[in-house]
């Protein structure tokens, strides 16, 4: 006979353990398959709740008598924060990693060999010792291997953002113990990141749990740079006055000044970022966790394993390296389902900032050239004109239907062919070009390119001759937000590149065929300032 739901040891888990009622979502689905010891292979967005798909897992089964699961992750703090949650609820847990003494550590190897452990947390260079591996051996011979769990598995892939070399090293796991279910778990579900992930695990055989990425609570918003701060303080006091929201920065000292402008502002926020002592970090949290109206600027370094359900809006005052990372840091608002804000302003110097980057970065150049795939990708989003859910749906390998619930579905950009307007930008350039014009460098950078085509005779104009230029004065009909949106769009596409300290503009290959004419190019209409759309607040 079947046991009906309610009698599932399971079920029975998650309530008497965790104290929840019902199962989320796909969790049901994946826990039952792998107490019953298949492998499976969970995508899931943060906040999904991919931790109980394997606790639920690893006490049920050793309930039944088999012993300890091995949970592989990379995040320090996470396994801390588990392993001290779980104790709390009664399950013996432990974690292996290097803030253990070496005394620490004999403990939790003795508690690990008597199979008395229910979950041990391990860092992946950590599992793949022969010290390690000895034991589970002994483990595996005693029939005390329950399961393995694979943590944020895209760390596999070196199309992820954060590859790492020990996770290749875990397809050693399923030679050396077959028959241990494995359940591999990761919030990044591009098909190439998932493709990855079950080649090099050899996951060929498990079960796929693909749930939707869709937050349809969160709005999204993305504008155009036009003094980012006074447009933040405009989004928080319209919007959000008096509600909790993390707004990102890149740098430590724009999180410092955005933080104290805040406050003078009268908006209570306080600092965070890696520069930060230890102390100072952890008391910001710990305040942004209890009080429900303070704004956190933070750089990326806030947020890993951060879970408040009320942050009501997630703010980019500059652009993130993809689009995972804009989805991972926006997924931070709106966890308890209520309306949220997922707003970010952007322009030219973003692009360029971003471009350096990967340029300079000392990585590998096939490493550099799916940065900056990665990069365009999110640019894209960024200039759309439609749906930017569908977008970023699509980019997780998700079809969907345009929300109603983002700037562009609620306030659809008009837009305006840019083709000749960029011909002319380009020809410009290509006359600022050093020995009487052509590709490559030039000395001059974007304000010089917009004063000469909108003919403003400044005094740089006139040192260089610029007024004698053909194309002085031929953008004189365009706005200079037109013709900075012009111009961050051939940067976007890559047709111009900004160079050294000063920013200087230099045409590359790929631009000849716009001067031609061969490539049409469609920008979205620049907003006015104050066309922030205030619709209903309903997700
Ligand atoms: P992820 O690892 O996917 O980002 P977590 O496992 O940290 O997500 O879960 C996110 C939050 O959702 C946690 O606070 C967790 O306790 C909660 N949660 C997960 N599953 C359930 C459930 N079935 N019922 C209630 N809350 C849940
Ligand atoms: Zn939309």
């Amino acid at each position: 006979m079947l046991s009906s739901p309610d009698s599932s040891p399971a079920l029975q888990v998650l309530q008497q353990v965790f104290g929840y009622t019902a199962f989320r979502g796909p969790q049901a689905a994946i826990v039952e398959h792998v107490v019953t010891g298949g492998d499976a292979l969970v995508l899931m967005p943060t906040g999904g709740g991919k931790s109980l798909c394997y606790q639920v897992p690893a006490i049920v089964r050793h309930r039944q008598g088999l012993g300890v699961a091995v949970v592989v992750s990379p995040l320090i703090a996470l396994m801390h924060d588990q392993v001290g949650a779980l104790e709390e609820a009664g399950v013996h847990a432990a974690y292996l990693n290097s803030t253990l003494s070496s005394e620490q550590a004999q403990q939790v190897e003795r508690e690990l060999r008597s199979g008395r452990l229910v979950l041990l947390y391990v860092a992946p260079e950590r599992l793949l010792t022969p010290r390690m591996l000895a034991m589970l051996d002994s483990l595996h011979e005693r029939q005390l291997l329950s399961l393995f769990a694979i943590d944020e598995a895209h760390c596999v892939s070196q199309w992820g953002h954060d590859f790492r070399e020990e996770y290749l090293g875990l397809s050693a796991l399923h030679e050396r113990y077959p028959g241990v279910p494995r359940v591999a778990l990761t919030a990044t579900a591009d098909d190439h990141t998932r493709r990855d992930i079950v080649e090099r695990l050899q996951l060929e055989e498990a079960a796929a749990f693909v749930s939707s990425f869709d937050r349809p609570n969160i709005r999204y918003t993305i504008v155009e740079k036009d003094n980012p701060r006074a447009q933040l303080l405009r989004l928080i006091r319209d919007e959000h006055e008096g509600e909790a929201g993390v707004v990102y920065c890149q740098s430590r000292r724009k999180v410092e000044e955005t933080a104290a402008w805040l406050e003078q502002q009268g908006v209570r926020a306080l600092p965070y970022h890696a520069g930060l002592d230890a102390d100072t970090r952890r008391r910001h949290q710990d305040r942004f966790l209890r009080e429900d109206d303070l704004v956190m600027v933070a750089t990326i370094a806030f947020g890993m394993g951060i879970d408040k359900p009320d942050v009501r809006f997630v703010a980019h005052l500059d652009l993130p390296k993809n689009i995972e990372a804009y989805y991972q840091e926006t997924g931070r608002a709106g966890r308890d389902g209520e309306a949220a804000d997922a707003w970010m302003a952007y322009g030219l110097a973003d692009v360029v900032n971003q471009r350096r980057m990967i340029d300079e970065s000392d990585a590998e150049e096939e490493f550099k050239r799916l940065q900056r795939a990665k990069l365009d990708a999110l640019l894209a989003l960024a200039e759309a004109h439609d749906c930017r859910r569908v977008r970023l749906l699509a980019y997780f390998g998700e079809a969907s239907r345009p929300c109603d619930n983002c700037d562009n579905c609620l306030n659809p950009p008009r837009t305006w062919d840019a083709t000749e307007a960029a011909r002319k930008a380009l020809s410009c350039i290509y006359r600022f070009g050093q020995h009487g014009g052509g590709f490559g460098p030039t000395r001059f950078g974007a304000g010089h390119l917009l004063d000469v085509l909108r003919g403003k005779r400044t005094d740089k104009v006139a040192q260089y001759g610029h007024e004698k230029l053909s194309t002085f004065g031929i953008g004189a009909d365009l706005s200079e937000a037109q013709w900075r949106g012009v111009l961050r769009q051939l940067v976007a596409l890559g047709h111009v590149q900004a160079e050294g300290e000063f920013n200087t503009l230099a045409l590359t290959p790929s631009a000849r065929a716009v001067l031609k004419g061969e490539v049409p190019i469609i920008l979205r209409e620049p907003r006015e300032p104050t066309a922030r759309v205030r619709g209903s607040r309903t997700a």
